[in-house]
């Protein structure tokens, strides 16, 4: 099978620091890839390499036969790419219907709809006049999350989903993955969680210092492996 994404020896850099070196990736459509390490390991830097969002990053990154080198971010959303960021980054003076409809930007077509969101997150629904900024936490990540789904991407990448989110809460947003999946879209979660990467996963890569400690099909592997990964002890 053809893979997704192929991503080969990523480095990034900011100005003189690297943050990551010389990263292997890659994913098959449909397929739900958690990616685990500790803080700074280099996960937000690489799901923002993806997007075009570190201009200073050397890879050859083919994305469905296309290589994405030198693109902006615009254009990588418009193949397909779609990010929900660490912290939302939501447009505080916009109401959620608003909000939602940026995703439709990417200009592609696809199963998504506000209908479709709606049905995924009710609550989106009720509160679709209303400042995004009114809203919960995890309210604020299920626009997030139906926002990157409205431009109806192949990739769907997620900072850190449940970060500073009640475990009720984390419960209700993870249970939207199989959902997302249902339609082929292939996912990166970067999650904190090992237990939580291992129970959401088909894959597990876990990265340490900006390098690439472990990467593994999820049923081969235990918790205590990618908790020895992820502390640097492998
Ligand atoms: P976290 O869980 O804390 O978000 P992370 O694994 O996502 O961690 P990154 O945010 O990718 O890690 O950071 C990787 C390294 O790059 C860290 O050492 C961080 O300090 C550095 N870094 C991240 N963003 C910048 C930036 N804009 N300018 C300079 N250094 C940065």
């Amino acid at each position: 099978m053809t893979n997704l994404l192929d991503v080969k020896a990523l480095d990034a850099f900011y100005g003189d620091f690297q943050a990551l070196f010389g990263i292997d990736f890659s994913i098959s459509a449909g397929e739900t890839v958690a990616l685990v390490g500790a803080n700074g390991a280099g996960k937000s830097t690489f799901l923002r390499s993806l997007t075009g969002l570190v201009p200073d990053r050397n890879a050859r990154i083919v994305f469905n036969g296309l290589n994405l080198g030198g693109l902006p971010a615009y254009r990588i959303a418009r193949e397909g790419i779609a990010m929900v960021p660490e912290g939302r980054r939501l447009f505080p003076s916009l109401n959620v219907e608003e909000n939602l409809l940026m995703g439709t930007d990417s200009g592609r077509k696809g199963a998504w709809s506000l209908e479709k969101v709606f049905s995924l997150f009710p609550v989106l629904r009720d509160r679709r006049n209303q400042k995004a900024t009114s809203l919960s936490g995890g309210q604020q990540q299920m626009v997030a999350i139906g926002r990157a789904l409205l431009s109806n991407p192949l990739l769907l990448l997620c900072d850190e989903l449940s970060l500073g989110l009640a475990p009720v809460v984390i419960e209700e947003i993870y249970a939207a993955v199989p959902q997302i999946k249902a339609d082929g879209c292939a996912l990166v979660i970067v999650e904190q969680d090992v237990r939580r990467a291992l129970d959401m996963s088909d894959r597990v890569v876990c990265f340490l210092e900006g390098h690439l400690a472990l990467a593994r099909e999820t049923r081969e592997v235990s918790f205590d492996v990618v908790s020895a990964a992820y502390m640097g002890k492998a």
